[in-house]
Formats: structure tokens, C-alpha cells, sequence
């Protein structure tokens, strides 16, 4: 299979995602309460209703709002909202999908190399000695 055929079954596989979790999910909530990185993210006060709504926006090619972006650009798939959910939308795999369309909108920022060396250094200075860290960061 081709790169482009691999995109367009990709593709497919997200709008029939979209769908079912469209038409799955209850707005309940639990999910943005169950997540541990919320209270690290600018979507720490808020509602948790209006976060989900806001993710199935940004999933259906939306704008979202601003929680519902700081709780999609938080997200580090720990799975906790997995477990909270009733009605077995798989919210990991929901907020995953949302982050992906919102990229390709311009509603989240894509990562760039810098985004991404900068978080390998906080990583690191978590490992490294004060000396390695001037040698090496
Ligand atoms: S816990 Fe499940 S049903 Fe409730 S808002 Fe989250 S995804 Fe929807």
C-alpha cells in the first residue's frame, strides 16, 4: 500500500471515529475530571461539560474553545480517562484524533523541532547533574 492510500484509509479510519464518538459519547465530563495533567494546563478551572464539547469541535474540524485546547495540547495519553468513561467512547483515542485534526486546522500549533528539543531538555535536567547539565544542555 502507497503512502497516499495509507493517508486516505487513515483518514476514513478518523472520520468513522469522529463519528461513533459523535454519536457515543454522553457529555458527561468524567473524562476531563479523571484526566491528571488538567490541573497542570491552563483547563484547570474549567467546566468540564464544556471542555468535552469543546474537544468534539475540535475533532469535527472546529475551532474548540480554549480549554478544550490547553486539555488537547495536555494530553499525554496516561489512559486514566479511558478507564472514567461510561460509555466506552475511548476518550484517550478521541483527544489523540482532535489534536491530530486540530494541527492540520491551525487550531493547535503544529510542533516544531524547537518545541520538541526544549522538552527533551526538561526531561533531561530531571536526569542529569548540575555539571552534566553545563556540559551537555
Ligand atoms: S467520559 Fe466518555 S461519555 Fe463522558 S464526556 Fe468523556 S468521552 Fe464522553
Amino acid at each position: 500500500m502507497g503512502q497516499d492510500q495509507r493517508l486516505v484509509s487513515l483518514s476514513a479510519l478518523r472520520e468513522a471515529e469522529t463519528a461513533r464518538m459523535e454519536a457515543s459519547c454522553i457529555r458527561c465530563g468524567a473524562c476531563f475530571e479523571a484526566c491528571p495533567m488538567v490541573p497542570f494546563s491552563a483547563a484547570k478551572d474549567a467546566d468540564p461539560v464544556g471542555a468535552v464539547v469543546g474537544v468534539l469541535d475540535l475533532l469535527g474540524g472546529g475551532a474548540g474553545d480554549e480549554a478544550s485546547r490547553a486539555w488537547t495540547a495536555a494530553c499525554t495519553r496516561s489512559g486514566t480517562c479511558n478507564e472514567a468513561c461510561p460509555a466506552g467512547v475511548d476518550p484517550m483515542r478521541m483527544l489523540r484524533l482532535a489534536k491530530w485534526r486540530a494541527s492540520e486546522t491551525g487550531a493547535l500549533p503544529k510542533r516544531d523541532a524547537r518545541d520538541a528539543m526544549a522538552r527533551a531538555k526538561v526531561f533531561a535536567r530531571l536526569a542529569m547533574s548540575e555539571e552534566e547539565q553545563a556540559r551537555w544542555l
